[in-house]
C-alpha cells in the first residue's frame, strides 16, 4: 500500500509500504476514506520531536473496516468506523477510568499511545491505504452514513481536533455563561471556541494573527483578536470595557477586579512565536498572556503540545522541555490549571450524536482536500500555516479515495 512516510527534516514522501496486518485476534484492518493532517504532525515534520525517518504519519483516521481479526465481537467487515488517535487497551487501570490518553499496556515506554506519533509506541499512522486497529472493539467509534457523505469531514474530526478542543474547554473549566479567551486560532483554538459556544459561554474571544482564522473565528460568533495589532491582553479588556451593559451591571470593585475572563485556553504550545517578534519562539508566550488576562478564580487550560525534548528549543532548559512559568502571578489569582491529552472515548460518541442532531458542524475548520499523492506538497504548505499572506491551510484532509478515483479514471 501507499503511505505517507518521514523522510527527515521539512520531508516527507508518499511510498510504497507493506501492507498492515492483523497481529492480534482482537485487531481489524480498515481501509481509509479520510486522514486529516494535524498541526501537531508539524512537530515531527520539522523535526522538533524525537520521530525518526521512516515514521509513517497520520494520527487522525477514519474509514470502513477491510478485515477483523477472529476475537473481534462487536464490530463487523464494511462497518463506517472513526479512530481515537488514543490507542487504547480498554481493561488497565486508567482505561477503565476513562484516561484512555494514558494507556498503560499499549505504550512500552510511556502511558499512553496512538498512530503515527513520536514517543507514542510502535504503531504506524494512517496518512496511508490501510490502517491495522489494535483492540478495535473498544476502540472503533461507529458510524451511520456511507463513505463521502455529508458528514465524512465532520466525523473525521472525531479522531483528535473535535474532542480535543472540546477537552481544552473541559480543562479550563468553561461553563454556560463563562467569558473564553483562546489563544491560537488554529483547527483545535476553532473547535475549542465552537465547543464552548455549544457549552453556553457567553463571549469567546480567539487570539491569532493569520487573516483567514481569524475570519473562521468571527464567522462562529468569536471576537477576533489579531496580536500582531498589538498587546492581545489589552485589546481583550478594551473590548470587555466597551460593552456598557457589562459594565453597567458590574459594582464597585468587581468593574476594576473583572477586567478579564473566567476562561482561558492555551491552543499553541511550545512553539508559540514572541508577541514581540514574531520571527522569534517564545515557548511561554501563550501562558504569559493568559495569565495576565485571567480574572481571579479563573481556569487555565493547557491543550497546545509541549514534548519533555524538543531538539530545536531556543535555549539549553527548553530542550529539555523546562520552561519559566509565571507561577506567582497564576498562584495569587488562583487560577486552576488542567492539561494534556485528550482522552478522545470520554467525548467522542456524544460529539458524533451533537453532529448528527445537527447543532455541530465542525467541518467549518477545514481548507483543503487531496489525494494522498499530494501530500508533500500538503505539508509544506500547512507547515507555513496560512501566515504571511500566504494562501490559508487552516486544514488539511487527505483522501486515499481520490487517488483511486484518480487511477480508476
Ligand atoms: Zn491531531
Ligand atoms: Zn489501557
Amino acid at each position: 500500500m501507499r503511505a505517507v512516510v518521514y523522510k527527515g527534516k521539512d520531508k516527507v514522501a508518499v511510498e510504497e509500504v507493506s501492507d498492515p496486518k492483523i497481529e492480534m485476534p482482537t485487531d481489524a484492518i480498515v481501509k481509509v476514506t479520510t486522514a486529516a493532517i494535524c498541526g501537531s504532525d508539524l512537530h515531527m515534520y520539522e523535526d522538533r520531536s524525537s520521530a525518526k525517518p521512516g515514521c509513517v504519519f497520520g494520527h487522525e483516521n477514519m474509514g470502513v473496516v477491510e478485515e477483523i481479526g477472529p476475537g473481534v465481537t462487536s464490530i463487523k467487515k464494511g462497518d463506517r468506523v472513526v479512530l481515537p488517535f488514543n490507542i487504547a487497551c480498554g481493561f488497565c487501570f486508567n482505561c477503565t477510568r476513562g484516561y484512555t490518553s494514558a494507556c498503560l499496556t499499549m505504550n512500552p515506554k510511556v502511558a499512553g499511545a496512538g498512530y503515527g506519533y513520536a514517543d507514542m509506541g510502535p504503531y504506524r499512522g494512517g496518512q496511508a491505504e490501510y490502517l491495522r486497529v489494535p483492540y478495535v472493539d473498544f476502540n472503533a467509534l461507529k458510524l451511520p452514513g456511507t463513505p463521502g457523505d455529508q458528514h465524512e469531514d465532520d466525523f473525521v474530526l472525531l479522531a483528535d481536533i473535535f474532542p480535543t478542543g472540546w477537552h481544552a474547554a473541559v480543562l479550563a473549566g468553561v461553563k454556560s455563561g463563562d467569558s473564553v479567551g483562546i489563544f491560537g486560532a488554529g483547527p483545535v483554538g476553532l473547535l475549542a471556541a465552537h465547543s464552548c459556544f455549544l457549552m453556553g459561554a457567553a463571549e469567546v474571544y480567539l487570539v491569532d494573527r493569520a487573516p483567514d482564522r481569524l475570519q473562521r473565528a468571527q464567522k462562529i460568533g468569536a471576537v477576533p483578536i489579531d496580536f500582531s495589532k498589538g498587546d492581545p491582553v489589552k485589546q481583550i479588556k478594551e473590548h470587555r470595557k466597551s460593552n456598557k451593559q457589562l459594565q453597567e451591571a458590574l459594582r464597585e470593585g468587581e468593574r476594576e477586579k473583572l477586567t478579564g475572563v473566567n476562561c482561558a485556553i492555551d491552543a499553541v504550545g511550545y512553539q508559540a512565536q514572541s508577541g514581540q517578534d514574531p520571527k522569534k519562539e517564545d515557548p511561554m508566550q501563550t501562558i504569559k498572556w493568559a495569565t495576565q488576562v485571567l480574572n481571579p478564580t479563573g481556569g487555565l487550560g493547557l491543550i497546545g503540545v509541549y514534548f519533555p525534548g524538543d531538539p530545536g528549543g531556543p535555549d539549553e532548559k527548553a530542550k529539555q522541555g523546562i520552561y519559566e512559568v509565571p507561577l506567582g502571578e497564576l498562584w495569587t489569582k488562583g487560577i486552576s490549571i488542567g492539561q494534556g491529552q485528550a482522552p478522545v472515548k470520554k467525548y467522542n460518541a456524544y460529539l458524533r450524536d451533537l453532529i448528527i442532531a445537527g447543532r455541530a458542524k465542525p467541518d467549518f475548520i477545514v481548507s483543503h482536500r487531496l489525494p494522498l499523492s499530494e501530500a508533500p506538497h500538503a505539508y509544506e504548505q500547512f507547515d507555513k500555516r496560512g501566515v504571511d499572506g500566504g494562501e490559508a491551510w487552516t486544514k488539511v484532509l487527505l483522501k486515499p479515495e481520490l487517488d483511486r478515483a484518480s487511477k480508476a479514471a
